[in-house]
């Protein structure tokens, strides 16, 4: 059939990913049609991923932060929470975001074509009656939520999307997986009131960041949550009126909720790839080289279903640079690191190689690193619980990687993955002047460390 739309680039689904993709592409001349089921373009991280939980997390750190100052004289009373407008603060905040992309496509004449896509040639997408015809398509279909098998149907329990809707504050709270996802909901929880207990299948909190920067954030929710059981599996449970029985390792308790943060899977076998000829992997992702070129040579993946790690700046980055490939210049991907960032409280940050990946590759490294406690900033706050460390090659004390647990360790960490795109060495950052008293002069002071040259640390 003749294509209803045709363009020279179709992007199918409207996340982070998709969004940048199609933006930059019409912003190079192209004609876009930008497909995307959901109400509202902005995909997972602006509807139901980063944004909304930043806005619960923001409530949550203020409340804390309130519930902290006795120690300098300053008590109030036990907050008032009302849950529908904690819940409209969040939608507010989404909603800004995802009404400006609607905006932001209008300008620039990109065709936002709602519904469900589904390739029905290697140029053609259907969604609903509409036909999308291309010559060009980027993949952006991002993933879900993953669920564990043996899970009963009960609105009891939740995924992430479920627990940003804070249906209510339950009374105890079980969060299986103790990954990013997890954490952060566990924060807003645990602030509201909730008593939380983690239960993780490995023998860490937030597997992929080093141990030291996780026993930071360990002493303090160790301090806040009912229980965390690490090397633990969840074997089952059971719903009834009483609440849902859990059973785990020699545990059999009772909760009110359960969020499931076990993961995400990619969103590569809803598409009907194989009518356009495009390989998808066993466990759903699409496949693509340094350009994001497919097998299929003008069909193109970026974001969470290309890849891990699934985060949204990557999927931009990834957008941007597909979209200029069509536009015929010769760009590849070369990034050095992606940072990953845990908004828990405190934050866990990091960036380039990690300790234990050296170990694991075998490879030498110095580590420099700098102890909260020595901070005046971090100590003026209240909040002397904290680390910064780079990690170096040794001899040349170039900056591979970069470590950082603590309030705000996520802003901090912006300046180590610029140290390590731009190639710079420990002695770039020690000769830099960071304004004081911030939380910012912990990684010059790593620096400083590492070059020998430190004098004072207040
Ligand atoms: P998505 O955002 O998943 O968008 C894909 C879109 O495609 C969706 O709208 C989907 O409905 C649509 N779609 C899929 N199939 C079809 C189809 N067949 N037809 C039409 N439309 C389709 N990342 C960070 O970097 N920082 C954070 O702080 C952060 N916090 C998070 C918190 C939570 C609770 C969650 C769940 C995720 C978080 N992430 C965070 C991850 C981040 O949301 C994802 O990495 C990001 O959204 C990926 O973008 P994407 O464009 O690849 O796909």
């Amino acid at each position: 059939p003749d294509a209803d739309v045709k363009v020279q680039v179709a992007v199918l689904g409207g996340g982070p990913g998709g969004y940048t993709a199609a933006f930059r592409a019409a912003d190079l001349g192209l004609s876009v049609a930008l497909i995307d089921r959901g109400e509202q373009l902005g995909g997972v991280c602006l509807n139901v991923g980063c944004i909304p939980s930043k806005a619960l997390l923001h409530v949550a750190k203020v409340m804390t932060e309130a519930a902290e100052l006795g120690e300098a004289g300053i008590t109030f009373e036990a907050p008032k929470i009302d849950v529908d407008q904690v819940r409209a603060f969040k939608n507010k905040v989404v909603g800004r975001l995802t009404g400006g992309l609607e905006q932001l496509a209008k300008q620039r004449k990109v065709q936002v074509v709602r519904g469900t896509g589904e390739f029905t040639s290697p140029n053609t997408i259907q969604v609903g009656d509409t036909v999308v015809g291309f010559e060009n398509c980027i993949i952006a279909s991002g993933s879900e939520a993953a669920s564990l098998p043996f899970l009963p149907e009960d609105s009891r329990i939740v995924d992430s999307t479920g627990a940003l809707e804070v249906d209510g504050i339950p009374g105890r709270l079980l969060v299986i997986g103790g990954g990013i996802i997890g954490l952060e909901m566990a924060t807003v929880y645990d602030a509201l009131g909730s008593k939380v207990t983690v239960v993780e299948l490995l023998d860490q909190l937030i597997p992929g960041a080093d141990k030291d920067l996780i026993r930071v954030l360990e002493k303090r929710v160790k301090g806040r949550y009912e229980a965390i059981h690490l090397a633990t599996g969840v074997e089952s449970v059971e719903a009834s009126d009483e609440g849902l029985k859990v059973k785990f390792g020699e545990h059999t308790e009772v909760f009110d909720r359960i969020l499931v943060a076990v993961g995400r899977k990619p969103n590569g076998k809803v598409i009907a790839a194989e009518k356009a000829g495009v390989n998808v992997t066993d466990r759903g992702f699409i496949e693509s080289d340094l350009q994001m070129k497919t097998n299929v040579a003008h069909i193109y993946s970026i974001g969470d279903v290309r890849g891990e790690p699934m985060l949204a700046h990557k999927a931009t980055h990834e957008g941007s640079l597909a979209a200029e490939v069509i536009s015929g210049e010769n760009v590849s991907w070369d990034v050095r690191s992606i940072p990953s960032v845990a908004y828990t409280d405190p934050e866990v940050a990091w960036t380039g190689l990690t300790e234990t990946q050296a170990k694991a590759e075998g490879k030498e490294v110095e580590v420099a690193g700098f102890p909260w406690a020595a901070s005046g900033r971090a100590l003026s706050m209240g909040r002397s619980d904290g680390l910064t460390k780079l990690i170096l090659e040794p001899g040349t004390n170039r900056i591979l990687g970069a470590g950082i647990v603590g309030v705000n360790a996520g802003e901090l960490l912006a300046e180590a993955v610029l140290a390590i795109e731009a190639g710079l060495d420990a002695e770039d950052i020690a000769l830099t002047i960071h304004p004081h008293p911030t939380l910012s002069e912990t990684v010059g002071f790593s620096a400083e460390q590492a070059e020998g040259t430190i004098t004072d640390l207040m």
